[in-house]
């Protein structure tokens, strides 16, 4: 981790250009026990930021809050500045669903809503449980982006305040899920899924296409199998990997393993998509 001297958090702007951005100590100053309290009551969330306008984070355009805290180590992760806790800024919850009111109206004309990601957001699941409720109550649409671990955070009732479920699929086979993760199962993953599924919760999947880690036919079909059993898939993503985090494993002086890996071509692309196609799943 870096050395630098943390600006003071409200010298930061609570909003980015991107979560590409790389924000880190800013929540260093909060004691131990305010942090304790935050995670048990939500009162208080960590952000690396709000970004508007996005396109790719949940239909129509969002505005995305990002979290910070991930237990995750995914070797792909294009922010990593994201996996502490404390590089995020305070934000009392009033704060964070002022935030998101300002913005309401709009994101409602455009047909788009608010999307929570991070990081994980359910490091910090009471936040967002209780930020999903506020933001659902103004009608606005709300999606998750989550690596899926930590689902049983919430409760059915909690998960009726979630619009759309966007999961992060690392991998299926939990040799390969433990490969790109950092040696993370994916039973917990496995099982929010199903869960999902029983309660005929909206999800889309996404699957980071990485040449050489996880362009595995094999393990791209269990994936796709796996997504079509759940009969409440609606849209799977391939995401093409890039380098464009690769100066935030190098600032932070992070192991970075995929440096000559190049992004996927666009028949790469294409192949992965065709699996999970000939799954039934709509992908693109
Ligand atoms: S789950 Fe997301 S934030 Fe966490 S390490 Fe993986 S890619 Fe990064």
């Amino acid at each position: 981790m870096e050395t630098a001297p943390a600006p003071a958090p409200e010298t930061v702007s609570l909003e980015a250009k991107s979560p590409f951005e790389m924000r880190v100590h800013l929540g260093e100053g909060v004691p131990d026990t305010d942090v304790r309290s935050a995670l048990k009551t939500g009162d208080m969330g960590f952000l690396h930021s709000f970004t508007t306008g996005s396109a790719v984070d949940g239909p129509g355009i969002r505005l995305v809050a990002w979290t910070t805290a991930c237990m995750f180590r995914c070797r792909y992760c294009h922010n990593p500045d994201t996996w502490t806790l404390s590089n995020g800024i305070p934000v009392t919850l009033e704060k964070a669903i002022e935030e998101v009111r300002k913005y309401a109206n709009g994101l409602k004309v455009m047909r788009g809503g608010f999307t929570l990601s991070g990081g994980e957001p359910l490091m910090q699941d009471r936040f967002a449980s209780r930020l999903f409720e506020a933001v659902h109550g103004m009608g606005v649409h709300t999606a998750i982006e989550t690596n899926g671990m930590f689902g049983d955070r919430l409760s059915d009732n909690e998960l009726q305040n979630i619009d759309l479920v966007i999961l992060d699929m690392k991998a299926f086979t939990r040799s390969q899920h433990e490969l790109v993760t950092g040696g993370m199962h994916n039973e917990d993953v496995l099982e929010f899924c199903n869960r999902l599924a029983e309660l005929k919760r909206p999800m889309w999947l996404r699957y980071v296409l990485v040449p050489g880690l996880t362009d595995i036919p094999e393990e791209m079909e269990a994936v796709a199998d796996f997504g079509s059993s759940l009969g409440v898939v609606e849209r799977v993503e391939i995401l093409p990997f890039h380098q464009m985090g690769r100066y935030k494993w190098e600032r932070l002086k992070l192991n970075y393993t995929l440096e000559g890996t190049e992004p996927p071509t666009n028949a790469q692309v294409a192949t992965a998509i065709a699996i999970f196609r000939e799954a039934g799943l709509d992908a693109s």
